[in-house]
Formats: C-alpha cells, sequence, structure tokens
C-alpha cells in the first residue's frame, strides 16, 4: 500500500487549538489522506478529547493518519472563549507543543517531508529551519486580513493607530486594495486600543509574523480566487506560493463525492451538536427564519444579549439562535429574563447549545444568518447561498462583515450596533425587504464557490499544485 512506501510524503499540521482553526485544518488533513499522503495532525489534549470519537470514525479509513496531543497546561474548565482565553490557550499549547515537535523530528525512524502549520505558532519556523524541513504556513482569516496584517505594523508606526474616536469612519489610507472602502470601524477590534504601548506589542506581533510568513515554503488560505482575486494578487507580488485552495468544507465534500465514498463527513465540533433543530427547521415555510449563530468564541454581556433576543422577538421572523453555554459573560446572573421574551420565543424561536451549522445553512427553511462574521461561517454562509447580517465581535470579524456588506454586497454590516429597534429592522431587511438584491449577488457568490472546488476550479488546481509540491519535496529529500 502506498502510505507504506518509505517515500510517501510525511506531512505534520499543526493548528491553533481552537474550532474556527481545527474544522478546516482537519478538512485540509483529510484532503492531504485522499491524496495518499502520510499526516500527522498536532494538536491540545482539551481539543482532542473533544472531537476523539467522531475523528477516530472519520479518519479510521486513512492508514496513513495519526492524530498527537499535547495539554495546553489549563484546567479542563478554563474559559477558552474571548480574547485572553484564546491567548491563553495558544501560547500554553505553544509552550508544550514544541518539544513534543522538537522530539518527533529527532527521533530516528519518523521522517516528516514538510510542517503546515497555523501562522500564530512561530515555534515551529525555528524548528523546521534547525531540521531543515520545509514549512507552509496556513492561515485560516482571509486574504485581505492577512495583508491587512503587514500594513497594521507600518500604521502602527506611523502613529495612525490607536485613531481618535471622531475618525471611526475615516478611510485607512494607504493601505493598497483596501484603502477605498476600509475605515478605522472595519479594521481588527485589537486597533480600537487607546494604549500605545499595547500597540507597541501588536506591532511586534504582526511583524514577526509577516516576516515567518515571508520566510515560509508557501501560504496556504481558505479562500477562493472569485472572492479575494485582486487581494491574492497583491500578495502573490510577496509571497510566491500562494494556495488558495477554499472553501474548504465544500472543498473536501467534493474530492469524498469524486471518489464515491458515501460516509458522511462526521464533525470535528468541540461541543456536542443538537440535530433536534433540524426537525424544528422542517416545519417552517422556505426562507423565512433568520439563523442566529455567534462561533466557538464571541462571548456576550448579558445586557447585549437581551437587546438582539428582543429585536429577534419584534422582527415578528422565526429564529433559531445558538446559545453557548459559555456564552455570556457570568452565565445566567440571576436576572430573569422577561416574561415577553420566553413568550416570543415559544412562539417563533428554537434555541439550542450547538447546531449542525453547515446543516443548517443548507436547510431551505433558512434565509438569513445573523452572524458574527468568523471566517468559517463567512464561507459556510457563501455556500450555501444564504445572505448574512453581520455583528462582528473580534480579530479579523470586523474586515470580513466590512466586506460582506461593501464589496461583495451579500449581507448587511450591522457593526457596533446592538439595539433591538436596528435587530428588529435589520433582519427584515435581510429576510424581505432586501432579499433580492442580496439574493443575487449571494447566488452569483455561491456558484463561483462551487466552481472553484470542481474539476478545473482554481481551489482544486491549487490544491493539486500543493500535493505536487509536496511529493517533489519529499523526492529531494530521498536524493
Ligand atoms: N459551528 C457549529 N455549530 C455552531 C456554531 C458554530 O458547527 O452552533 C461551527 C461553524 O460551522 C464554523 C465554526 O464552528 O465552522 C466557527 O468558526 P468561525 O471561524 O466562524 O468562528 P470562530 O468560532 O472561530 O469565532
Amino acid at each position: 500500500m502506498e502510505h507504506q512506501n518509505p517515500f510517501t510524503p510525511h506531512v505534520v499540521l499543526i493548528p491553533t487549538p481552537m474550532q474556527g482553526h481545527v474544522t478546516p485544518t482537519f478538512h485540509l488533513a483529510e484532503l492531504l489522506c485522499l491524496a495518499k499522503l502520510n499526516v500527522t495532525l498536532l494538536t491540545s489534549t482539551y481539543v482532542h478529547q473533544r472531537i476523539n470519537k467522531s475523528i477516530e470514525a472519520r479518519f479510521a479509513r486513512y492508514p496513513g493518519f495519526k492524530l498527537e496531543a499535547v495539554s495546553d497546561g489549563l484546567p479542563d474548565d478554563y474559559p477558552r472563549t474571548g480574547k485572553d482565553g484564546c491567548w491563553a490557550s495558544i501560547q500554553g499549547f505553544a509552550l508544550t507543543a514544541q518539544p513534543f515537535l522538537r522530539e518527533m523530528l529527532s527521533s530516528v525512524g519518523t521522517s516528516v517531508t514538510c510542517l503546515l502549520v497555523d501562522g500564530w505558532l512561530g515555534f515551529a519556523n525555528n524548528l523546521a529551519k534547525e531540521f531543515g524541513i520545509p514549512l507552509i504556513a496556513i492561515r485560516c482569516f482571509s486574504a485581505a486580513y492577512y495583508w491587512l496584517d503587514a500594513y497594521l505594523v507600518k500604521l502602527i508606526e506611523d502613529e495612525r493607530i490607536p485613531f481618535k474616536e471622531e475618525d471611526m469612519d475615516k478611510l485607512v489610507e494607504n493601505v493598497p486594495g483596501l484603502d477605498t472602502f476600509l475605515r478605522n470601524r472595519d479594521l481588527p477590534s485589537f486597533c480600537r486600543t487607546k494604549d500605545r504601548a499595547t500597540c507597541l506589542g501588536l506591532q511586534q506581533a504582526f511583524a514577526d509574523e509577516v516576516q515567518r510568513t515571508s520566510e515560509a515554503y508557501g501560504l496556504i488560505l481558505n479562500t477562493f480566487e472569485d472572492l479575494e482575486g485582486p487581494l491574492l494578487s497583491l500578495l502573490r507580488s510577496k509571497c510566491p506560493r500562494v494556495y488558495s485552495i477554499g472553501p474548504l468544507h465544500s472543498h473536501l465534500k467534493h474530492r469524498l463525492d469524486e471518489e464515491k465514498t458515501t460516509l458522511p463527513i462526521s464533525s470535528s465540533s468541540l461541543w456536542e451538536v443538537d440535530q433536534s433543530c433540524l426537525s424544528w427547521l422542517d416545519k417552517k415555510p422556505a426562507e423565512s427564519v433568520i439563523y442566529v449563530g455567534f462561533g466557538s468564541l464571541t462571548i456576550l454581556e448579558k445586557e447585549q444579549i437581551l437587546e438582539i433576543w428582543e429585536g429577534l422577538v419584534q422582527s415578528n421572523k422565526y429564529f433559531l439562535w445558538v446559545i453557548r453555554p459559555n456564552l455570556v459573560i457570568g452565565g445566567e446572573n440571576g436576572t430573569p429574563t422577561p416574561t415577553a421574551l420566553l413568550e416570543g420565543t415559544k412562539e417563533r424561536g428554537c434555541i439550542v447549545s450547538w447546531a449542525p451549522q453547515e446543516a443548517v445553512l443548507a436547510h431551505p427553511a433558512v434565509g438569513g444568518f445573523l452572524t458574527h462574521s468568523g471566517w468559517n461561517s463567512t464561507l459556510e454562509s457563501i455556500t450555501a447561498g444564504v445572505p448574512m447580517l453581520c455583528w462582528p465581535y473580534f480579530a479579523d470579524q470586523q474586515v470580513n462583515s466590512r466586506y460582506v456588506g461593501e464589496v461583495w454586497k451579500i449581507g448587511l454590516d450591522m457593526k457596533d450596533k446592538c439595539d433591538r429597534k436596528v435587530v428588529a429592522e435589520m433582519v427584515n431587511d435581510v429576510l424581505d425587504r432586501k432579499k433580492d438584491e442580496l439574493k443575487e449577488s449571494m447566488a452569483r457568490m455561491s456558484e463561483a464557490a462551487k466552481k472553484s472546488v470542481t474539476e478545473g476550479g482554481s481551489s482544486y488546481c491549487n490544491l493539486d499544485r500543493l500535493i505536487q509540491d509536496i511529493k517533489m519535496m519529499s523526492i529531494k529529500g530521498a536524493d
């Protein structure tokens, strides 16, 4: 069998241990397994314990696949959400993953062709250099966001960040490809800090990351040419091997269909999926429901959740809402939920703690997606052809929502507003008043997304090129 051939390439994939990075990296791992490469995926024990069974079943058919895990050093019930929680889990994981990877690369008998590593995990770049192994960076964000990172260094240097409160709607100057529509308001949330010292820390982090990626063999992006062509061209002027191979979830489905695999793609969800909402959707008319989901990391104040909830009830539309157990800061802090909200929800709402998001978006009853504009959610909505109502929380989400509302025109941007009247109005805009225009541009983009992952499409060809390049590395290494 091919995976036992000593010249079969062996790639090691290391995602940042968070849902939005783990999911696309498992999709990429499976795509590489389908190409008969040997694949090791290194994650945290926290992630491993939560996905163990489903992943074991999903990858059992690939004898060349191995899953390894190391602790992130945090207690199991540590909230790995919000800005601080995310950062703590990344740092904790990097601390233990580094010696683990070193051991793996030094051990006799483990030959590693190439490392495929998330852009935030700088330790792997040093080890790749030390052991003379090519490293390809994976970025689970848009091309635009990665491009912007490089310019943030300059914007901070020129003291244009932090910007003044009154300049929120001013265009960001001198960022090629973005400066005709990106406002200060649309910069990543951390640019809103007023503290110069925090800015300088960020500047260093971005500068290091951009430097590491420019030294990498290549860059893998979960995006596609028809979505981000102009930005991908700009990126290629700095980084010659850019593999845009997304949307990865749809790409994997397509390649599995080609193999005539009957097994479904099981989830890499860190939470137990509540499928019951699909039967609730079955009973609703076509395109009548707004799906509300804020991903895996967003946290809300109790006041914010109440405004959104009131808005949903006042919209008089059906709504399906994912309220993760750790979504609200301080949990249910004893304040009783107003009776009118509970009544309104009983009539028109369905609340679950974690949904089968891709299946929900593909359901005919869903007409809109109120989203935090995480990159995976954005791509999943595009593939399903569902217009978005964006309420970004942090990091790249402010940029993504600007693209959705202003550039691609496939949704509305509700950024920085958390008001029941606005929510109710905009839900009606997406489901009724602006439905036709949004659906028209969304249908075009959705079609382009599907085309990109079918034979001859840009993402399809780019993945073949990536696999070919890895195979060449293995042949050269064997010389
Ligand atoms: N997701 C899901 N069920 C939910 C909420 C989210 O399966 O109820 C998945 C969603 O399909 C996406 C991922 O979790 O693949 C969230 O990633 P995204 O980049 O959108 O946001 P993040 O969690 O990183 O903020």
